[in-house]
């Protein structure tokens, strides 16, 4: 049986697409670094639904918490053969006078150095060079890479940007190896993310502005997730998904 990873997987996008996964069949871990008691909410309704859950508390900007998360996912589940890279953080609205290194490190670390250490011990486990049966990677990246942030959170934009051109490199570098690498680029979506930025308001007030006339919902980015690891996409690699009302 398929096991997905969901990093960030308690809440918000994260959470959908747990719930989406368990739904279609794979053994789902929930991945979480703070909020606990969102984790088992969300692992409950899976349970309650028949599907198979676990959570593990992780940073995935800490190396050694990764590399033990996928360890226990290995003596739990078997190895990740599905792999959505989806935690990620962002902090007040501010223009650049005000940006310091340690802000900018703290972003990097979880949406950048994360992402990639998940990606090293998902192909560690997925490619045939190790003996692995292949697998799926979905990176979730955002509107922002393409759109800057600007007076909002260049760095949270710029850390985006990253995350697309490690899609497009990997996808290159693990084809071979039986892996799939794409990207999910979600707009403005009705989550609790917005309030890290001080506006928990935020879809609402640009709603208007959008093509669509609308934010999105976390269900309708898990939509596209699970599309790009199901075999409904298997020939789809190195390829992005905006998931953004037309913006
Ligand atoms: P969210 O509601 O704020 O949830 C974030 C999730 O990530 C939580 O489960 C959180 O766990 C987890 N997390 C944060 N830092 C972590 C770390 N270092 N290690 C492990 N887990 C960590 O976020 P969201 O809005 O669903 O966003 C999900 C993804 O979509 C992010 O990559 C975000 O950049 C992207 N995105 C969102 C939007 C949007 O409008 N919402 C738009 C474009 C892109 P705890 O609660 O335990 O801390």
């Amino acid at each position: 049986m398929s096991v997905a990873l969901i990093t960030g997987g308690s809440r918000g996008i994260g959470k959908a697409t747990s719930i989406l996964l368990a739904q279609q069949g794979y053994k789902v871990v929930i991945n979480y670094r703070h909020d606990k008691p969102a984790a088992q909410q969300t692992a409950s309704l899976i349970t309650q639904a028949g599907g198979t859950a676990l959570i593990i508390q992780a940073d995935i900007a800490d190396e050694q918490q990764v590399m033990a998360m996928f360890a226990e996912i290995d003596q739990h589940f078997g190895p990740v053969t599905a792999l959505v890279n989806n935690a990620g953080i962002l902090f007040q609205q501010s223009t650049i006078e005000n940006l310091t290194a340690e802000r900018i490190n703290q972003v990097f670390a979880t949406n950048v150095t994360g992402y990639f250490l998940c990606c090293r011990e998902a192909v560690k486990r997925m490619a045939y060079r190790y003996g692995g049966a292949g697998g799926a990677i979905v990176n979730v990246s955002s509107a922002a890479a393409r759109l800057g942030s600007p007076g909002e959170y260049v760095d949270y934009a710029a850390s985006k940007g990253a995350i697309d051109t490690l899609t497009t490199g990997l996808s290159v570098e693990v084809a071979a190896q039986g892996i799939r690498v794409n990207g999910v680029r979600p707009g403005f979506i009705y989550t609790d993310m917005h309030a890290s930025g001080g506006e928990a308001g935020r879809v609402d007030r640009v709603k208007n502005k959008l093509p669509m006339q609308r934010g999105g919902e976390p269900e309708e980015v898990a939509e596209a997730i699970a599309w790009l690891l199901s075999n409904k996409a298997s020939y789809i690699t190195g390829s992005f998904i905006d998931a953004a009302g037309g913006k």
